[in-house]
């Protein structure tokens, strides 16, 4: 990838900065962050990788990677729908009728619906295929009934990417199918789970006799493991992309309370071993953002997102707990506590903890790169 900006990518940059500059504002509750992703969706900037005819700008990977770039600039906010549309909204587009893409997609992009990812059960995290949330059929629809856990955006989702077994004879894999469920829907319970970090962001989902109309299938029916798997390559392609914004904006916050922040008398700043690791943490996070332009070549290349995924995302998860620690390292007893700086020390370190977990853990991810990276064995 050549990393020069061309005239138009110039344009394109300074186009979204001056625009970030007029209508960026701070967004932290959820409504806040609703309005902070329609303000984007008016202004005709959220989901830009989106093909234009389903309301995105088909913006070239270059483009993307300066849209990241600019919204961590300006210190912008999340994006609250990113379940939506990083992973729900472009499996849609991959594998959706045309009925499912015209109802579904519009309010994706524009935050009005939220989306939530119901993969994980209590028997089946790291070995998803095993998984025994069921439906069966009933007339024009299926009837579900299970659990799933770690359901994040739950308490919050209007609608969730959830995977059920269909057929129970086949072998595992052979017999899930991927349903669109309106979250609304009777008999969907879901109970908050509280992490260490303070946030209840995950949840477990109860379901009992919900019923789903078969026109809610994504795919086809008893082949939802191609639509999981096509859901999860997006993930890991698009969470990388999506976190540096945040990573990028805690570090800059890390070296200016570095300055203010005293160790014997001075500035933590001042202090050598304080400036490597500040220095190394610098390092890494551009070492992200240049794997992630080299992933989006990759990309651009083959359509769609492939295991090299695995690579960024065991690379962001564990350089972001790193991150972590040398703020604590560098803070003292200030990063423990809840009321400096609003807590973001304390949280951050605690929340990067569930990284290496979420989204697959390190060693799935290492499995992935040994056996469809690197074409090593299976192993045993
Ligand atoms: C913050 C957070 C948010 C999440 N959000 C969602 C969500 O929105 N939707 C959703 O569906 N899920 C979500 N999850 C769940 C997540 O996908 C699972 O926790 C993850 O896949 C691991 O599954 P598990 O917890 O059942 O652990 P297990 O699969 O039981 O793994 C336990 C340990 O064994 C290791 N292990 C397992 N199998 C192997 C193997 N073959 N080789 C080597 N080691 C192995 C694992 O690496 C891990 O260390 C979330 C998790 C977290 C932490």
């Amino acid at each position: 990838m050549d990393l020069n900006l061309t005239p138009d990518e110039q344009q394109f940059r300074d186009e979204f900065r001056a625009w970030l500059a007029e209508h960026v504002f701070p967004a932290k509750t959820v409504e806040e962050l609703k309005r902070w992703q329609r303000t984007l969706f008016e202004g005709g900037w959220a989901g830009i990788s989106w093909p234009k005819e389903f309301g995105g700008r088909g913006a070239t990977l270059m483009q993307q990677a300066i849209f990241q770039e600019e919204l961590a600039l300006a210190d912008a906010p999340h994006l609250i729908g990113t379940i939506g549309l990083s992973l729900v909204g472009p499996t849609i587009i991959a594998m959706g009728t045309p009925e499912q893409k015209a109802r579904y997609l519009a309010p994706i992009l524009s935050g009005e619906e939220i989306w939530c990812q119901g993969f994980s059960e209590p028997n089946a995290g790291s070995d998803l295929a095993s998984l025994g949330a069921k439906a069966i059929r009933d007339g024009d629809d299926f009837i579900v009934n299970g659990q799933k856990i770690w359901t994040s955006f739950a308490q919050i989702g209007d609608w969730c990417l959830l995977l059920v077994r269909t057929d129970f004879e086949s072998p595992k894999h052979k017999g899930i199918t991927c349903l669109l469920v309106d979250m609304h829907s009777p008999g969907i319970s879901v109970r908050p789970l509280r992490m260490m970090s303070g946030d209840a962001g995950f949840n477990e989902v109860f379901f009992t006799d919900v019923r789903v109309p078969v026109t809610q299938v994504l795919g086809k029916v008893n082949e939802g493991w191609t639509t999981a798997i096509t859901a999860l390559m997006n993930e890991r392609a698009n969470l990388g992309t999506g976190v540096q914004v945040i990573f990028r904006r805690n570090l800059h916050a890390l070296i200016a309370r570095s300055h203010t922040i005293e160790r014997n008398g001075k500035p933590a700043s001042a202090d050598p071993i304080v400036r490597q690791k500040l220095a190394q943490a610098y390092l890494e996070l551009e070492i992200l953002r240049m794997n992630t332009n080299r992933a989006l070549t990759s990309l651009s290349r083959t359509g769609v997102p492939g295991p090299e995924g695995s690579t960024q995302k065991l690379y962001w998860s564990e350089m972001n707990q790193r991150t972590q620690q040398t703020a604590q390292e560098i803070l003292g007893p200030y990063g423990q506590l809840s009321d400096f700086d609003g807590g973001i020390w304390q949280y951050s370190y605690l929340r990067a903890r569930g990284n290496t977990i979420e989204a697959g853990t390190s060693e799935i991810q290492r499995n992935i790169i040994a056996e469809r990276v690197l074409g090593l064995p299976k192993s045993y």
